[in-house]
């Protein structure tokens, strides 16, 4: 199988490796291709996203580091942009349009974070229902697209980073459901591809990858192309779990999945 990670994040953002040191290890492990998705700059939260001038420089090193390095693999310059950035999105061969953020008033509440905080937002600004949280996130997610023309949905059921651990939501009720469903057919038809993302694994918050096998299935029947990836913060496990991925993927129905090449988009089958 072509074996490319468009998800990962390096030490312009909030990634351990320098763009040279993961494309190094990429080599060595064997990649046809890596793409670079620095977080976007966000003024709502700097310290976890890229500078404005970093952005700059991210830019023209990818760049730099694709013709160094073009005859051992493909090298591409994303972006991981965060819905609510409000930035200039030129030089980007593509784009993984993601939520991080619920903007509750004036606020940019931030719950990529640890259980601790997730479980204190639950409680702060939800009475301590995390289905009603579970709910805004959809709902926020389901605007993405009025924001940012993206190519692949990034990690659809963020929500769910301790849904192993952590009784926060029934992430298996029909009402929890429902919420995931109406973002996926909100944004149905204007983002073309999903990731299954393996970086909850990598980061040892999860045993299986970002989504489920219901979802997947669903993903399916709405024509949705699949990507894989481990948002990659940590050279060591560009490949965390891919195999498992593809696993979940054929056990849903998929045949193929979608890598990002010069040309554009293109299918490749699932081996
Ligand atoms: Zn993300
Ligand atoms: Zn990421």
């Amino acid at each position: 199988m072509y074996l490319q990670n468009l998800h990962t994040h390096s030490t312009y953002c909030d990634g351990k490796d320098k763009p040279e040191e993961m494309i190094l290890s990429a080599i060595e492990q064997g990649f046809d291709s890596v793409g670079f998705s620095g977080h976007s700059y966000m003024f709502y939260s700097p310290s976890h996203s890229m500078s404005i001038e970093g952005t700059e420089e991210y830019k023209r090193e990818v760049r730099a580091l694709k013709e160094k390095y073009r005859d051992k693999l493909d090298i591409f310059c994303g972006l991981e942009f965060d819905m609510y950035s409000e930035i200039e999105m030129t030089g980007y061969d593509y784009v993984i349009g993601a939520a991080h953020y619920l903007k509750i008033g004036d606020e940019y509440v931030g719950f990529d974070r640890t259980a601790d905080v997730v479980e204190g937002i639950i409680r702060d600004y939800f009475g301590g229902d995390g289905m009603k949280y579970a709910k805004m996130y959809y709902e926020t997610l389901s605007e993405l697209p009025k924001y940012v023309k993206s190519d692949i949905l990034g990690h659809i059921d963020l929500i769910c980073k301790f849904a192993e651990t952590h009784n926060f939501f029934d992430w298996e009720s029909k009402e929890y459901n429902r919420y995931l469903l109406g973002a996926i057919d909100a944004l149905t038809g204007k983002i073309p591809f999903f990731e299954v993302n393996t970086g909850a694994v990598a980061r040892g918050y999860r045993k299986t990858p970002y989504t489920t096998h219901a979802m997947l299935k669903e993903l399916k029947a709405r024509g949705w192309g699949a990507t894989i990836s481990s948002d990659c913060h940590d050279r060591r496990y560009l490949k965390q779990s891919f195999g498992e991925a593809a696993e979940m993927l054929k056990a849903a129905g998929f045949k193929e999945i979608y890598v990002l090449k010069a040309s554009g988009f293109e299918a490749v089958p699932i081996d």
